[in-house]
């Protein structure tokens, strides 16, 4: 496969652009492989990713329902960043975020990240000290963050109303080095890099079944034939349940749809990403100028992958107060994806009670960006069986009462 380059587009543009390869292939599926992974998102290219590049296994297909990063990972509001509370959820995003530093010169696809800076405002005394004590516990993590005061929010971020009638900004939790990606090309560039490798990327092949004997994995039922697998790794976000109800056992996951909404495209008015957890929303601004913004989940279980009016309605008026440009916006699109929750809001990366089968789910409104580091860690386990960076992440700690709890680092979709 072709490196992309200058060189390269310079000398495409001299022939019409003509010689440009396939960016992945389109192979039927084979009747056997090392490792099969469901799932064609994020999570799923990144694992299959680091399977080849980490642990030099190549035998393995990727089984997509859909088109690949056609679910959560084409629909994320795309915020990157790491300031979570907890040692092992930092450690995790955290390697994430320093992966995606280098993701586009490692898979040779610009990615497009762009770490512009996170803040999460505190609107209240509450969040001033949860915000104060995240900013300690990352810096006894490793992680660069620091509170600041509302003045230099103002500064950072000019278009913010920093004495809001209800919700002044008391102060902000902020990140310098998060930031935003393209969340397409995050899916492209794996999906690239796997192509090459030897791996195969089968799109519109449904799996519907689990085989499995003596309490291991065997292979699985799809909608172009059956296929066998020495490994087998669920990652397919808000649809993990059925998935694990295939092979017969259940989850402590809840799927509901997250929506968010992009405005007309307006002149640069915003180069950080800020995130309103108390009145909850969030918003940034794209390169084409969009505001996108964000909101929080639907209160009930349910697939609907759309957007729906009381949602917009809801989210608008949170961020109103504190963003007031934004009243004269006018609205382009809307949209919606299905996030799978648990109930602490950390993800699951784990052995199941089926031998050789894995399953990467539970990353809720924010596992953008988790991905390189999901990848990174998933991979691992599954090759080894096991891995520093999921170990706290295992399904028993459900049983056991070890919970993570990340509900004020995920406490608005992000
Ligand atoms: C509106 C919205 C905003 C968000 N904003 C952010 C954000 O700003 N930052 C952030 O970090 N995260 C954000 N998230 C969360 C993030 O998008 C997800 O956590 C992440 O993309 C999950 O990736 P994934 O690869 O696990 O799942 P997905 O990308 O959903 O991939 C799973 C794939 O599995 C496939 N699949 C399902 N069932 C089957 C089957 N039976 N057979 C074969 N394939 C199957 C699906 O078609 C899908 O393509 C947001 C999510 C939404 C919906």
């Amino acid at each position: 496969m072709g490196h992309y380059s200058a060189l390269a587009v310079a000398r495409e543009a001299f022939r019409d652009h003509r010689g440009w390869q396939r960016a992945w292939k389109s192979p039927e599926p084979r009747r056997r492989y090392d490792v099969v992974i469901v799932g064609a998102g994020g999570h799923g290219l990144a694992t299959a990713y680091h399977l080849g590049r980490n642990h030099g296994i190549t035998n393995v297909a990727i089984l997509e329902k859909g088109w690949l990063g056609g679910g959560n990972t084409g629909r994320n509001t795309t915020i990157i960043r790491s300031n979570y509370l907890q040692d092992a959820s930092a450690a995790i995003y955290e390697k994430a975020r320093a992966l995606y530093e280098t993701l586009s010169q490692d898979l040779n696809y610009n990615v497009m990240f762009s770490p512009r800076g996170v803040m999460m405002l505190a609107q209240t005394e509450h969040e001033v000290r949860g915000y104060r004590r995240t900013a300690h516990a990352n810096a006894l993590q490793g992680v660069e963050t620091e509170f600041i005061e509302p003045g230099r929010v103002k500064e950072l971020c000019p278009i913010i109303e920093v004495r809001g009638p209800r919700y002044p900004v008391l102060g902000a939790l902020w990140q310098p080095r998060g930031g935003t990606a393209r969340h397409d090309a995050v899916a492209w560039g794996y999906a690239r890099r796997c192509s090459e490798m030897g791996m195969d990327i089968i799109q519109k092949c449904e799996v519907t079944g689990i085989r499995t004997s003596g309490g291991e994995v065997k292979g699985v039922v799809t909608t172009r034939g059956d296929v066998d697998c020495g490994k087998l790794g669920i990652v397919v976000a808000g649809h993990s349940g059925h998935l694990a109800e295939m092979a017969g056992f259940r989850l402590p996951v809840e799927s509901v749809a997250l929506q968010a909404l992009v405005s007309e495209p307006v002149k640069p008015c915003m180069d950080v990403v800020v995130m309103a957890n108390t009145v909850h929303g969030y918003m940034s601004q794209s390169d084409k100028g969009e505001m996108v913004i964000g909101g929080g989940a639907d209160g009930f279980v349910n697939y609907t992958q759309r957007g729906s009016f009381s949602h917009i309605e809801e989210t608008v008026r949170a961020l109103v107060e504190t963003f007031p440009m934004i009243s004269r916006l006018k609205m382009l699109r809307h949209w919606g994806g299905i996030v799978d929750m648990t109930g602490d809001r950390s993800p699951i990366l784990s052995r199941t009670p089926v031998g050789n089968l894995f399953i990467n789910c539970g990353w809720g409104t924010g596992g953008f960006k988790a991905i390189p580091g999901s990848g990174w860690g998933f991979a691992e386990l599954m090759a080894k069986g096991e891995s520093p960076l999921c170990a706290a992440f295992g399904l028993d700690r459900f049983r056991e009462g070890r919970f993570i709890d990340e509900s004020v680092a995920a406490g608005v979709a992000h």
